[in-house]
């Protein structure tokens, strides 16, 4: 059994063969990664140890205090997030020990081929095609709002295999090389200014049998797994206090008196107390996650999380008075990694639009609750028994 002072050993070990200083800082992540150190709840021999998840907080801590290299997870979030658990979950042995390690050192960025022009909230209605070829898949179709498109080598992609069975039976999830021929990235500039997501389009991209992840016609299932985690890595990230949106305005409110009004400061402190709420509520369900999975729980933090970074940015904004309407930079970047807090007030205020859409919008994960959570009746779904290929679309 790995324990905590077992953990901590190991650490000293670590740190003690890769002094932090003299070492070159990929060197130290390949070596944490070896040493079983870098997710201490997956496996060993893929960067862990079968260790309670709750402990990673131990070798956190230690590595802190002693100035290590960490991976800059913010960059590789939708990698740690959501593929790094779908892989773990339903990939091969082979699978999981050719992508894990440089996904978690960060070597290698990783995007999610899901949403389509015509299939985001409907993401079972799905168009892109993958047929088979051979010892390959031949895919064809268009994805859009595809983050981070621009800088990753691998993505999570479903595609439709099946096009005569009902519309969440045809479809295989596949591991998609960015920099095969055929995988065309268009930048798409949003609201911000900045181009964060992207359009991509497959043109007969061949993705190798060995690629394809989960069973054939069972991509749905194994979606699933990727969007509970979605969830959970945007609405569950754990904070320090004040660490998240809260933070920023209680700093103006603290520094700036001359900004206060009466009504102001009782619309703060009801919007701190439920940012506080909300991350404690977040500490609980990863403690929920040690046992497995994430369920439908994380659909509640992300409502959460969505709502209060609107009205607290929408605050923030007011708070300014006409400060606040000003812009830092209308460039159109091609930002690396997205940093909700960060920037002024106004890119957080236009930022946290999307908070609401991405990952699932927030009227959706209202029905996940509803019927997952709650148990109320379902949606009326007419289309359940339909073949895909008979859908209106
Ligand atoms: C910043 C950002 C980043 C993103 N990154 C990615 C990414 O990396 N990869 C990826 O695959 N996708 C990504 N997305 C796409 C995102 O998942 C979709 O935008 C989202 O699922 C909604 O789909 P849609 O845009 O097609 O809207 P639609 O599904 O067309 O929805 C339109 C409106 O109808 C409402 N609606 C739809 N169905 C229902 C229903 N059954 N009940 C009640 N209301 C309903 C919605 O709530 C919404 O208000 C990103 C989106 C954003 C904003």
């Amino acid at each position: 059994m790995t324990d905590a002072a077992e953990l901590r050993r190991r650490t000293a070990e670590l740190l003690a063969a890769h002094p932090p200083t003299t070492t070159d800082r990929l060197d130290f992540l390949r070596a944490r990664f070896d040493a079983g150190l870098a997710w201490v709840h997956y496996p060993e021999g893929l960067g862990g140890l079968g260790a309670p998840r709750s402990l990673q907080a131990v070798v956190d801590a230690e590595l802190e205090a002693a100035g290590a290299p960490d991976n800059d997870p913010r960059r590789i979030g939708i990698g740690l997030g959501m593929a790094a658990p779908t892989v773990l979950q339903y990939g091969t042995e082979e699978q999981k020990r050719r992508y894990l390690r440089p996904l978690w050192t960060g070597e290698e960025v990783w995007c999610q081929l899901f949403s389509e022009p015509g299939a985001g909230s409907d993401l079972a209605a799905l168009g892109t095609r993958a047929v088979r070829e051979g010892e390959d898949w031949v895919v064809n179709g268009q994805k859009v709002w595809t983050s981070s498109a621009h800088v990753a080598r691998w993505a999570i992609l479903i595609a439709r295999t099946d096009p005569d069975v009902p519309k969440h039976a045809g479809i295989t999830y596949f591991i998609c090389d960015m920099t095969d021929p055929g995988v065309e990235v268009r930048p798409l500039r949003q609201i911000t200014g900045e181009a964060e997501f992207n359009e991509v389009f497959l043109t007969d991209v061949r993705i190798p049998e060995s690629r394809r992840l989960g069973e054939i016609g069972d991509g749905w299932r194994v979606a699933q797994t990727t969007l509970n985690n979605e969830r959970v890595a945007i609405g569950g990230m754990r904070l320090p206090r004040e660490g998240g949106m809260i933070g920023p305005i209680s700093k103006t409110w603290r520094e700036r008196p001359e900004l206060r009004t009466h009504d102001l400061h009782q619309r703060l402190l009801k919007l701190w107390v439920e940012a506080e709420v909300a991350r404690l509520t977040g500490e609980r369900l990863r403690q929920q996650l040690v046992a497995g999975q994430p369920g439908p729980e994380g659909a509640g933090m992300k409502l959460a999380f969505a709502r209060l970074n609107q009205e607290i940015s929408g605050l923030e904004v007011e708070l300014r008075g006409e400060e606040g309407l000003l812009y830092d930079d209308w460039t159109m970047r091609r930002p690396e990694l997205v940093d909700f807090t960060g920037r002024d007030a106004g890119y957080r205020y236009l930022r946290s639009k999307g908070n609401s859409i991405e990952g699932g919008t927030s009227e959706v994960l209202l029905n996940i609750v509803a019927e997952r959570v709650l148990g109320l009746p379902t949606e009326p779904r007419t289309d359940k028994d339909v073949a895909w290929k008979d859908l209106a679309r």
